[in-house]
């Protein structure tokens, strides 16, 4: 079924871009948005709350739902509570965990060294505190002034973005096994589809390496490939030496692995 990119971005306008996995999308907003254009309750944006609940039912000309719950008390504007995450520095043991797991980079620090919150680009998302080796993140209420409307949709562009710039390197650096990994691997088909139609956000490319062949493979399928093709060729130089039974059917189930995983790499 082909996606209907302009709805979708009307929807995914219309969500926090907290990129949180609240709803049930484990990739954030995007894929949320792309749901509910296929017909998933648009009720269930917890950051969001029933404002957002309430306009994504008048944009879908759809009945009016009550907004999943919070945890949080509800603030003035009708959203759940607003939440900053506090590193508590002289614990920090610099691991970079946190760094990778923030969807809107705004953590800062390098390898061993002591990391710090940007607490103006932080959304609360809370998405760092379970990598937290030592445990000393904390989550503290935002009580800085509720944004304006339009200041909200400033917001949610600015968050979108780096969200994007963020799915990229991330992606490539999970390829090229550089640094911890501690988000699980994100889906960029559907984030590189939309930045080809949406020229507002940044482009992202859908991260695979190719071999020589053509073929698509990720880093895991590339190493078993690698491994593969080492344990082939030594045990064709062993037999052309000398011929030997066991190997040559030892070298024929290799072979044959080696084309299957070609086969379901492309
Ligand atoms: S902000 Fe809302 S739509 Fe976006 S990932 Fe979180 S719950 Fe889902
Ligand atoms: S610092 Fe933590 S809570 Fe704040 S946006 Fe990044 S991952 Fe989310
Ligand atoms: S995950 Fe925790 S210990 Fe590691 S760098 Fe971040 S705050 Fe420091």
């Amino acid at each position: 079924m082909s996606l209907n990119f302009p709805l979708i971005q009307q929807i995914d306008a219309l969500l926090p871009q907290t990129q949180c996995g609240l709803c049930g999308h484990r990739d954030g907003c995007l894929p949320y948005a792309k749901a509910i254009s296929e017909g998933e309750a648009a009720n269930k944006c917890i950051p969001g709350g029933q404002p957002v609940a309430d306009q994504l039912a008048n944009l879908l000309n759809r009945p009016i739902l009550q907004a999943e719950e919070s945890v949080w008390p509800i603030q003035q504007d009708g959203r759940p509570q607003r939440m900053k995450a506090i590193i508590r520095e002289e614990e920090c043991i610099g691991c970079t965990k946190c760094i990778s797991a923030c969807p809107v980079d705004a953590i800062v620090g390098s390898g061993k060294l002591m990391h710090t919150i940007f607490t103006d680009l932080c959304t609360g998302c809370e998405l760092c505190i379970p990598p937290c080796p030592v445990d000393c993140i904390d989550l503290v209420e935002d009580h800085n002034l509720l944004p304006s409307a339009q200041e909200q949709i400033g917001l949610q562009d600015n968050l979108r973005n780096r969200y994007y710039s963020h799915i990229t390197r991330e992606e490539k650096r999970r390829l090229e096994r550089r640094g911890p990994i501690v988000r699980a691997e994100i889906d960029t088909t559907l984030f590189a589809d939309f930045s080809k139609h949406v020229k507002s956000v940044p482009i992202v490319e859908v991260q695979c390496k190719t071999t020589e062949t053509g073929l698509n493979i990720d880093a895991k399928t590339t190493i078993q490939l690698a491994r593969l093709r080492t344990q082939i060729k030594k045990l064709e130089k062993q037999l052309s030496v000398r011929e030997d039974e066991k190997k040559r059917i030892q070298l024929k189930t290799l072979e044959a692995e080696l084309n299957d995983l070609q086969g379901m790499s492309v």
